[in-house]
């Protein structure tokens, strides 16, 4: 049996299910996360395309083709809040703290971080643990 979550934009307009096991999951200190999504660096679940879906709402969601970089902005028409994001290779992204916050406030544990992607060119300093890749 596969795990399944469930996320809603802050109108409930929208929700959206994720099916298994996120390929990657991790704090992504790149640029183009920053540009897209303009935050510190992003807290990536990324999924293979087929195993996120919008479950309702479909009416209620608009998508942005950033303008030369080969990454989408997909949210809700209604509240504005972004469901999740594409990158090159066409994963949808959905952020940790989207996860968390449809969850009572919880990450569950199987989907916590386990590396920083691109530390090399991050915004901020983190002290944890976790492998640093470049
Ligand atoms: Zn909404
Ligand atoms: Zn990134």
């Amino acid at each position: 049996m596969s795990n399944q979550y469930q996320v809603q934009c802050d109108c409930a307009a929208v929700q959206l299910s994720m099916t298994g096991a996120p390929k990657v999951q991790a704090f992504c200190h790149c640029d183009d996360c920053r540009d897209l999504l303009q935050v510190p660096y992003h807290s990536v679940l990324a999924w293979d395309e087929k195993w996120v879906n919008i479950t309702s709402g479909q009416e209620q969601v608009a998508e942005f083709q950033h303008p030369h970089k080969r990454m989408k902005r997909i949210f809700c028409k209604s509240c504005g809040e972004v469901l999740y994001n594409t990158n090159a290779m066409g994963w949808k992204l959905v952020s940790q703290l989207l996860l968390a916050k449809c969850n009572g406030g919880q990450l569950p544990a199987e989907l916590a971080s386990n590396a920083h992607f691109f530390y090399a060119k991050r915004n901020v300093d983190i002290e944890d643990g976790l492998p640093k890749r470049s």
